[in-house]
């Protein structure tokens, strides 16, 4: 399989003409799906961080490796669980101005996503998510699901999870505030720093103890370990089956599926809290959403 970056240097699904789509598939029919939200990172960093290093790993991938960038998912798996507590310590009552998605309507779509890239006729996913912190374990079972399936194989990963051993993500920290200072320097303003003090500016908004540390020579070094492990991933995925993958998948097949996910609801790591975790404290505005799955579906407390 040749893997050329052809096609006028577009890498982007929706910067692509039918003909220059058909020609990147044929040369390396890989889709890199890009996942991100919009959270707080501290008052001194944009909001939609997660999404940025998401995109950027894809896009660099791509170009390197071949393959297509799929449209960005700027909506991710938050409130829910395990967040619930974590906000309440981080964000507390301010707005977090997020784009959180509960985890059985995230997981339900990500099915459908994987469906809509396996009939563009991609043979090769790879997923790779900006926000971590548990939902990539949740991503993995269904992306599993989907490739018993469906015969195509579907790497997911979170980038701190590109570079295990090295470095060691966190939220809005040294780590994340470093990759965002590489990537896009304009869209950090350490001089925002002391509003984190100043509740009617919204407070600290989950700021890292040690993003005071971070640098964009370190994101340089995060970002482009992160991008040679995933090049290193592509480059191993088997495009030639033994198994020919389905072109064709139904929405029946796919409820089939959800309806197995759905049935292990009790195990996403998403839909509960953390055994060590403090209860939300009654009235918090994430009171709602500590236990997810309980509330809205009625299955057993741990
Ligand atoms: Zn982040």
């Amino acid at each position: 399989m040749t893997r050329s970056s052809g096609s006028g240097g577009k890498v982007w699904w929706a910067e692509l003409l039918p003909w220059e789509f058909k020609q990147r598939l044929a040369e390396c029919p890989v889709a890199y799906l890009p996942l991100g939200l919009c959270e707080p990172h501290g008052q001194i960093a944009a909001l939609g961080l997660d999404t940025i290093k998401a995109e950027w790993l894809c896009e660099q991938a791509a170009r390197q490796a071949g393959g297509i960038v799929a449209p960005t998912m700027g909506y991710h798996i938050h409130e829910s669980g395990y967040h619930a507590r974590w906000l309440e310590d981080t964000v507390g009552e301010h707005n977090p101005h997020m784009t959180g998605m509960p985890p059985h309507v995230y997981l339900h779509f990500f099915l459908y996503q994987l469906r809509a890239l396996v009939h563009a006729g991609f043979k090769a996913i790879f997923v790779i998510s900006g926000h971590s912190g548990g939902n990539q374990f949740d991503l993995r079972r269904a992306a599993a699901a989907f490739t018993r399936l469906s015969s195509v194989p579907v790497y997911v990963a979170s980038d701190p999870e590109l570079v295990t051993g090295q470095y060691e993500g966190d939220h809005a920290g040294k780590y994340e505030i470093s990759q965002l200072m590489y990537l896009r320097p304009e869209l950090v303003d350490l001089a925002r720093d002391h509003l984190h003090d100043i509740d009617e500016a919204g407070g600290a908004l989950a700021i890292g103890d040690n993003a005071r540390e971070a640098s964009a020579e370190l994101g340089e070094h995060i970002m482009q370990a992160c991008l040679r492990q995933l090049i290193q991933e592509v480059e191993r995925v088997p495009l030639g089956q033994d198994k020919p993958a389905r072109s064709m998948m139904t929405y029946e097949m796919i409820e089939g599926l959800w309806q197995q996910l759905w049935q292990e609801r009790a195990d996403w790591v998403t839909s509960q809290p953390h055994e060590d975790q403090l209860p939300v404290t009654p009235g918090s505005q994430w009171k709602q959403a500590e236990r997810a799955l309980h509330q809205l579906f009625g299955s057993g407390e741990r």
